[in-house]
């Protein structure tokens, strides 16, 4: 692992010149050396690429710098600025719809037998999330998500695809046991139940179990990644993944929650149908788990006095711009010059 490069500036030993030197600074933190170590394979790969990149997007802006002129004007104007958009625009864009308007329909399914089972007459069902694009009977269209349970599902009418639920085809989702496991002693969930998930709403039947774990109900959705909109009950539910994907969204692109949970109204049904009103209970589990996350990466969760132990300012995190001893500081630094360890701006 080779350690950080910083720069220290310092004087000489006449206190008459100021000279700047690298100091390596070993990594201490283990997300600092796993990005270090991505930056080192990143490395030649970087080098391999560049000018030969097909799907580089070029503004031509250099171009323009270089040879300013009468000449190199006329010559911008018929130079296209990113040549893979020009050649798109001018040849390429009615494939393109063609192939958007080819997944509208039934595709190369030209007859109604399910690609799996080969049953005549019952491919009706396709999956919009799937990689595979061929048409199913209800049958195998439950049995192939049953991993998957969180897909939009959609059923040709003769003319055109409409949306549909894997709970409307049969699928119940079985938790605390195996995949395709069924429970001796299901306890059926609420029928109204509605699983927020990254891609949308999905009303879903759930059976918790009730014979060998017999947990409350709420910890084995916990365990199965959903988060609970209450420990009693619940008829909601949160994925990580979207509670996860909403984080993201919130501290990259500043979205507020009201706006990530109309993207998820919208992504569920485009043409203004709302799903059934969830929003404080997201709000609620939102925020349940962006504290749940600070706890357990403050390690929390191996404290024997558990999160009612937590000291005041424990959960916070150090600003890595500070200077630290061991850390970001060099040997001997409390040995320099007073005026030495004062930030200095060339
Ligand atoms: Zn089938
Ligand atoms: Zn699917
Ligand atoms: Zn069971």
């Amino acid at each position: 692992m080779p350690p950080v490069l910083t720069t220290v500036h310092r004087l000489t030993a006449d206190n008459r010149r100021v000279f700047s030197e690298t100091v390596p600074i070993a990594p201490t933190s283990p997300v600092k050396r796993a990005r270090l170590e991505h930056m080192e394979r990143q490395k030649a790969a970087v080098d391999l690429s560049n000018a030969d990149d097909p799907e580089r997007y070029e503004m031509g802006l250099e171009d323009v710098e270089e040879d300013f002129g009468f000449e190199t004007a006329t010559s911008r104007l018929t130079q296209p600025a990113d040549k893979a958009m020009h050649h798109w625009a001018e040849n390429q864009r009615d494939v393109y719809l063609q192939a958007l308007l080819w997944r509208e329909g039934r595709g190369d399914a030209d007859q109604d037998v399910c690609s799996k089972c080969k049953k005549v007459d019952s491919a009706i069902y396709r999956c919009r999330t799937c990689h595979d694009v061929s048409l199913l009977c209800g049958l195998c269209c439950v049995e192939t998500h049953r991993a998957n349970p969180l897909h939009h599902i959609e059923q040709w009418t003769g003319v055109y695809f409409k949306k549909t639920s894997l709970r409307d085809l049969g699928l119940r989702i079985q938790f605390s046991h195996p995949l395709g496991q069924k429970c001796s002693l299901p306890r059926p969930g609420r029928p109204d139940f509605v699983v927020l998930a990254d891609n949308g709403f999905h009303d879903v039947a759930v059976d918790f179990c009730g014979c060998v774990a017999n947990e409350p109900h709420y910890i084995q959705l916990l365990k199965a990644g959903w988060y609970p909109s209450t420990s009693d009950a619940p008829r909601t539910c949160a994925t990580f993944a979207c509670l996860d994907t909403f984080h993201y969204q919130t501290l990259h692109g500043k979205t507020t929650a009201y706006d990530y949970y109309a993207t998820l109204e919208s992504l569920t049904d485009g043409t203004g149908i709302k799903p059934p009103q969830r929003y404080s209970s997201f709000l609620r589990m939102a925020r349940q788990y962006r504290h749940l996350l600070l706890l357990k990466r403050g390690g929390r969760g191996h404290d024997q006095y558990g999160v009612m132990g937590t000291a005041p300012g424990e959960l916070a995190i150090r600003c890595p711009a500070c200077p630290r001893p061991g850390v970001n500081l060099p040997e001997g630094w409390e040995q320099a010059p007073p005026e030495d360890r004062q930030v200095r701006f060339p």
